[in-house]
């Protein structure tokens, strides 16, 4: 199988490596300075500001969105909100479980969010915090970061950023964009397996961390900071899955850094829709990321062509949930894939045409 689905994707084989070994018992010098190492580089390829701090949660990306909203929002607090698919619904839910108050933009599909969007919410009216996922990797729109980080510092409202598929695959500087929050994931553009998600903390936000009590135990983020001084974890963590992460973020760091991983990843993207011109397919995001194309088939439905390319072609890409799923697919081009994958994959669309399928 080819992977071109946006999570878990492929891993390059020195991290596949390290799957395949023992896995080391954690409190030792050892384990805790790798955890360290992981801080810095995290922190490092974020362009994090001076003073913020990195904290490594054993759970899918979701329970770094949980976490984020629970310790640095609290009920005095009023958010915005930008609800422009799953990821930006998943934001609205939690905000509604831990009682922060909060109203939302909600973009039309595959549109990007524009000033005339942000403007009912210019010069306060009790707004205190941004929340958005910059890559809503539903529909795959990525929202003008700049848009939002000029409106943030206008209005002096903190920003929580879910970078998830976005981090390696767009330029995000969260120190030039003020950001006080940043999550990730281990199994988008990191292309390690799931079950670590990454959140980086401001100053600002470290401070409101430290201000309130945490509403549950295995996301106290006190916790892991403190912790974390240490380069431990509170509970047993995802120690592997932490050892690929290092693997990983060192070889990022010797290849050039993040802008060679953000142009690795534009280049194949570029590719790919370049090649896929005179297929009956429909780019569906004016605002388009790296990391996924998002498709709408003209002459079939979605759902079908997932499932040919699966069992026909071999090829996973990924497809779409509820009301969408049998008008939109979307192609990831995160991971270790390549330009030859990508003629493997406009290939199969070509004979699925000959076929009639599409
Ligand atoms: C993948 C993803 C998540 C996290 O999903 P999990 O299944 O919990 O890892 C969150 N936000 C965005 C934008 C994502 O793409």
């Amino acid at each position: 199988m080819i992977n071109f689905t946006v999570g878990p994707v492929q891993a390059d084989d020195s991290i596949r490596r390290i799957g395949g070994e023992q896995v080391p018992y954690f409190r030792t010098p050892e384990f805790s300075a790798v955890m360290k190492e992981n801080e810095r580089m995290f922190l490092d390829l974020l362009h994090a500001p001076e003073g913020s701090r990195a904290v490594f949660i054993t759970g899918s990306g979701t329970a770094s969105m949980e976490a984020s909203i629970m310790n640095v929002l609290c009920e005095d607090d009023r958010a915005v909100v930008v609800d422009g698919g799953s990821f930006g619904r998943r934001f609205c839910e939690l905000c509604e479980l831990y009682s922060v108050d909060f109203e939302r933009i909600s973009p039309e599909f595959g549109r990007a969010l524009t000033d005339d969007d942000l403007k009912p919410f210019e010069g306060a009216r009790g707004f205190t915090a941004f929340v958005v996922n910059i890559h809503e990797t539903s529909t795959g729109v990525l929202y003008d970061l700049d848009l939002i980080s000029d409106f943030c510092r206008r209005n002096g409202l903190l920003l929580v950023v879910d970078a998830i598929s976005s981090f390696l695959a767009d330029p995000l500087d969260m120190g030039a964009a003020g950001i006080d929050v940043v999550i990730a994931g281990s199994q988008k553009a990191l292309a390690c397996p799931p079950g670590i998600s990454l959140i980086a903390l401001s100053p600002r936000a470290l401070a409101r961390v430290a201000a309130h009590p945490s509403k549950c135990m295995y996301l106290d983020l006190r916790s892991a900071l403190a912790n974390g001084d240490r380069g431990q974890t509170p509970f047993t963590p995802a120690v592997g899955v932490l050892l690929q992460i290092n693997q990983r973020l060192r070889e990022i760091e010797e290849r050039g850094g993040v802008e060679a991983e953000i142009t690795r990843t534009g280049l194949l993207a570029g590719d790919f829709r370049r090649r896929l011109a005179g297929l009956p397919f429909e780019i569906t995001s004016e605002s388009l990321s790296n990391a996924v194309t998002p498709l709408h088939p003209t002459t079939a439905g979605a759902k079908d062509v997932v499932e040919t390319l699966k069992t026909d072609y071999g090829i996973w890409v990924t497809p779409s949930g509820g009301e969408l799923a049998q008008t939109l697919l979307r192609v990831g081009h995160i991971g270790a894939l390549t330009v030859d994958d990508n003629r493997t994959l406009i290939d199969a669309l070509v004979d699925m045409r000959s076929r009639d399928l599409i």
